[in-house]
């Protein structure tokens, strides 16, 4: 099941993460971990994200690793799960707090 994401529907006009419910902030968790984890790494066409799958397939947590790659044109993050089918895409996280671009170049 393909995740669509823009990290912008999780914050405020503030660009700060509200009260959030538990299960909506553990979400937000795993995509902040792979917005970094991209954009750490945004030069390398794919890397190891350092959050591992949270998908619940029969009851069962994957626990996965998860590959992250920056799409040179939209910059959209995908990610996909390495033992499971779980994926998905994030946008709009460019200028966020967890973007890590500028932090490796200079
Ligand atoms: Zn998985």
């Amino acid at each position: 099941m393909a995740l669509i994401t823009n990290i912008q529907h999780f914050l405020n006009e503030n660009g700060e993460v509200p009260e959030l419910n538990s299960e909506t902030m553990e979400l937000l968790k795993f995509l902040i971990e792979i917005i970094e984890s991209a954009s750490i790494a945004y030069e390398r066409p794919i890397s190891l994200a350092s959050v591992n799958c949270r998908a619940v397939t029969y009851g069962e947590k994957c626990d996965g690793e998860i590959e992250v790659w920056i799409d040179p044109d939209s910059h959209i993050i995908g990610w996909e799960c390495l033992e499971c089918e779980e994926e998905g895409t994030i946008s709009n996280w460019e200028k966020t707090q967890w973007d890590k671009r500028d932090l490796v170049q200079h």
